[in-house]
């Protein structure tokens, strides 16, 4: 999978992508990630990527042109139109079984945000798909791209050693994770369930299925009211 992100601060990027499990998928080839300056395409008198908003109000506005030519550099580099996403507070807020239809998509563009937003005539035009981190507002789109961009490629084939490390986690299954526990077998007093220590595997996979939903029913119990 390509991942291009269009953004003001690209530099923010390679510090949190460029290590760990992202990074070493990047090393190799599971996923690549590029990211692109905004500033470098806008070619007015001024070079300006934002200006005041029509009607007047608070805080700049991102401007048409300059995202477009972005995403049609874009387009030509990577020889077909990406999946263009806007980090938008006013998209729906990301889930991961989004997450997992998304991973079916070869090339994904991310628009990062910043000021108050982005003219409503380009988001009109090119975005297929506005996904928000959850419903509150942070100054830009660059930490919910990297949020997304994470999530996204830990799903791809490749990235992790193998699909059961997602499948079995947290909200694959609409289900919270159940709970774990390494060595010593007892710690401070505490022991470790003893069906974990009993290499039964059909009554470890009971135990674990019966703690996934009495865990999701105390943390989180709207989760299972949801399809
Ligand atoms: N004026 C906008 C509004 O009220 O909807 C908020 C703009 S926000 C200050 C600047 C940028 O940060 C947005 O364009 C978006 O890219 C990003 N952003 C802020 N909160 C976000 C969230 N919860 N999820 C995804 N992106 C977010």
């Amino acid at each position: 999978m390509r991942i291009d992100i269009i953004t003001l601060f690209p530099e923010m990027f390679a510090p949190v992508l460029g290590d760990s499990i992202i990074g070493r998928a990047q090393k190799s080839g599971a996923v690549e990630i590029h990211t692109h300056q905004l500033r470098d395409f806008a070619f007015d008198k001024h070079r300006r990527v934002d200006d005041t908003p029509y009607g007047g109000g608070m805080g700049m506005l991102m401007k048409a042109e300059p995202i477009a030519l972005c995403f049609e550099a874009i387009c030509k580099e990577t020889g077909e139109r990406p999946y263009f996403i806007y980090m938008s507070p006013q998209g729906k807020t990301l889930r991961q079984s989004r997450l997992r239809e998304l991973t079916e998509h070869q090339n994904i563009c991310i628009l990062c945000g910043h000021y108050e937003g982005v003219d409503q005539r380009l988001l009109d035009s090119l975005i297929d798909e506005e996904i928000s981190i959850g419903d509150y507002v942070l100054t830009g789109g660059e930490i919910p791209a990297m949020v997304f961009t994470d999530a996204l490629c830990r799903m791809v084939p490749g990235v992790l050693t193998n699909n059961e490390c997602f499948t079995e986690e947290s909200h694959f299954s609409g289900l919270l994770e159940y709970p774990q526990y390494t060595k010593p077998s007892e710690w401070r007093g505490i022991p470790v369930p003893e069906v974990l220590l009993s290499g039964h595997h059909q009554n470890i996979e009971k135990w674990r299925k019966e703690q996934s939903i009495e865990v999701t029913k105390r943390k989180r119990p709207d989760l299972l009211n949801q399809s």
